[in-house]
């Protein structure tokens, strides 16, 4: 195992030991919950705690959660299959909206739902990366569908205002989807208070196993139309078979996350802002770049002047593992299209590095984070000063 301090939550978070144990546990019995015997009614039965747990992280009822293999699965079933549903059923209704900062994951399902004849509308953000709420109602009418804001962003850790955007989206009679990959069991969310119809998951964001997501589909709004077909499971909605233990790890985790959101949360908080302090303590010019807007806990964005973050994330990898604000899309390095969206230039882009401090961490692995990242810092300046290029 790496000895790497691992600050990059937002790719994936550790796995809590109560997922690991759950699914090292269901792993070792065999059985289909499908097959009409002992075996089968276990695994029906550990499938059915899972769906209980999950539904208690957002407020929502077991018979509201979709298993998915992940939130990528979750917001195309969202897309796709609503917007078909409901073509299906004669509706008018052609727009759909989505937000500028969106995952790849929404966006993608977006652009291929704009090819098959919807209109696509991209909501902007502000320079800090949140929802500009201004802008929204003018985007929305009387043709829209259906809206996408994601709960909290994956580059930023921005917390989307949610509220504001599902009852605009509802007073102009479309429906609301959010992609909660990032916010699940990390803040609160209540589907039921900010009246979302639609609510995507991922496990392996909140300590749970890769592989395994949810879609939470509100009894109130119209099902989307299944993309696969086989066996009818989960009621023909995402048949297949379901993969117990993922499951089982799956339900851990979000208990264990309901049960410490608070705790998870002053601690994330905690060393998010020693990570800062300890930035600036040691004469890094360390500015957020999220401005005022609340941030899901543990999350730092922040842009280092003159620093080329790629170089320096390299750099580090043996010691501390964090991300930048640029990705590496067919060989080449782009600013990503979020930082884009935000009014970021490639040179300003190029200098955002970015953390999510997660559960296991602690304290000292925060100062020792900040010794190595000042220390490459450093290095890099002497050798800038020096002439001498790497
Ligand atoms: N949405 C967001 C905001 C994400 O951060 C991610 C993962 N990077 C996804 C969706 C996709 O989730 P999964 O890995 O479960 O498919």
């Amino acid at each position: 195992m790496s000895g790497a301090i691992y600050l990059d939550g937002f790719a994936t978070t550790p796995l809590a030991p109560e997922a690991k144990e759950a699914m090292v546990r269901a792993w070792s019995v065999t059985g289909n919950a499908a097959s009409p015997h002992s075996s089968g009614a276990r695994a029906s039965a550990i499938i059915a705690e899972a769906r209980t747990d999950v539904a208690a992280l957002i407020g929502a009822s077991a018979s509201e959660i979709v298993f998915t293999s992940g939130a990528t699965e979750a917001n195309n079933l969202a897309l796709l299959g609503v917007a078909r549903a409901l073509r299906s059923s004669g509706s008018q209704r052609r727009r759909l909206i989505v937000s500028a900062i969106e995952h790849k994951s929404v966006l993608e399902p977006a652009h291929a739902l704009a090819k098959e004849g919807l209109e696509l509308t991209i909501a902007p953000v502000d320079r800090c990366g949140r929802l500009d709420l201004e802008a929204l109602p003018e985007l929305l009418g009387e043709d829209t569908l259906l809206v996408s804001i994601m709960a909290v962003n994956n580059e930023t850790g921005v917390v989307q205002p949610l509220t504001e955007a599902a009852a605009l989206a509802h007073k102009a009679g479309a429906l609301f989807h959010t992609d909660a990959a990032q916010a699940g069991g990390k803040v609160p969310l209540d589907v039921l208070t900010v009246e979302i119809d639609y609510l995507s998951l991922s496990a392996h964001k909140c300590y749970g196993p890769m592989g395994v997501g949810a879609l939470y589909v509100a009894a109130t709004a119209p099902a989307p139309a299944p993309l696969h077909f086989g066996g009818g499971q989960q009621g023909g909605l995402r048949p297949g078979t379901e993969p117990v233990a993922l499951l089982a790890g799956f339900a851990a985790a979000a208990r264990v996350a309901r049960e410490q959101l608070e705790a998870d949360g002053q601690h994330g908080r905690r060393l998010a802002a020693g990570l800062l302090a300890e930035l600036r303590n040691m004469g890094l010019n360390a500015a957020p770049i999220t401005g005022d807007h609340a941030v899901v806990p543990g999350s730092l964005a922040f842009l280092l002047e003159g620093v080329d973050a790629e170089d320096l994330c390299l750099k580090l990898s043996r010691d501390v593992q964090l991300s930048t604000g640029s990705a590496c899309t067919s060989g080449q390095l782009r600013i990503s299209h979020v930082f884009e969206a935000m009014g970021f230039s490639e040179s300003q882009a190029r200098q955002v590095m970015r953390v999510l401090c997660h559960r296991y961490l602690n304290d000292d692995d925060i100062s020792a984070a900040a010794r190595y990242i000042a220390a490459a810092v450093d290095q890099r300046s002497a050798l800038a000063a020096g002439g001498v290029r790497q």
